[in-house]
């Protein structure tokens, strides 16, 4: 690969590597260059109430590949784009893409890959032992994250959020909104900017891709919509 800088080569960009990694809060890991600013964001939180809790940081591309193989066999439920489990054998390859992109990032494009962004609640707000279900009704409303996630939009919105910020707060289509999913912007966005379509073309000559006619027929949406996050023009 020539398009990226070496700091950022392939293996890094797309889950294939975990060098770049430090054990994080709760042993979960992440970028080392993200310790210092998310004890820092911790902190913040500790001293407005809040315990805010990595549910999970790096996720590998072995990982997101068998979350999405699971779902194609019925193992994992798939879901439509309201959040209802779908029969995976009803619906056609383009169907099942669409439902798959829609909650799980195709293997290799994951933020988690990069160790920058993570899954997030608040500790105290719930018993110990708590079942955490990563869905929007538990970070809205009078959901018991709720708080958090209104001081933390605040904090992001106000410049005092520590260089993080939500990427998927809203809809444009692609990725369903993720209330919990929080980002450290300065190194994410030198990931972003380095995942190249190149990138993603050599990602996609890669063997054994599930479901890899509708993946290539989508291959410029995909990058658009669901790396770039960029809504349709
Ligand atoms: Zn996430």
């Amino acid at each position: 690969m020539t398009c990226s800088p070496p700091d950022l080569d392939f293996a890094r960009l797309t889950g294939q590597t975990e060098a770049h990694l430090v054990p994080g809060p709760g042993g979960v890991l992440v970028h080392r260059q993200v310790l210092e600013p998310l004890q820092r964001l911790h902190r913040r939180a500790q001293a407005a109430g809040f315990e805010l809790t990595l549910a999970s940081g790096f996720r590998s591309f072995e990982r997101q590949m068998s979350i999405w193989q699971r779902k194609l066999r019925g193992e994992l439920p798939l879901l439509s784009r309201t959040g209802e489990r779908l029969d995976v054998d009803a619906l056609s390859p383009d169907e099942q893409l669409q439902a798959l992109l829609r909650w799980s990032a195709l293997p290799g494009t994951s933020r988690h890959h990069w160790g920058t962004d993570f899954d997030i609640y608040d500790a105290a707000a719930v018993p110990a032992g708590y079942h955490l279900q990563l869905v929007p009704e538990e970070y809205t409303g009078d959901g018991p994250f709720a708080p958090m996630t209104q001081w933390l939009q605040q904090a992001v919105a106000s410049d005092s959020g520590e260089g993080f910020f939500f990427p998927y707060a809203e809809d444009i289509g692609g990725v369903a909104p993720e209330p919990w999913h929080l980002s450290y912007r300065p190194l994410a966005q030198q990931f972003l900017q380095a995942f190249e379509p190149a990138v993603f073309q050599a990602l996609l000559q890669g063997a054994g891709w599930p479901l890899a006619d509708s993946i290539a027929g989508r291959a410029e949406e995909i990058y658009r919509r669901y790396i770039c996050l960029r809504p349709d023009a």
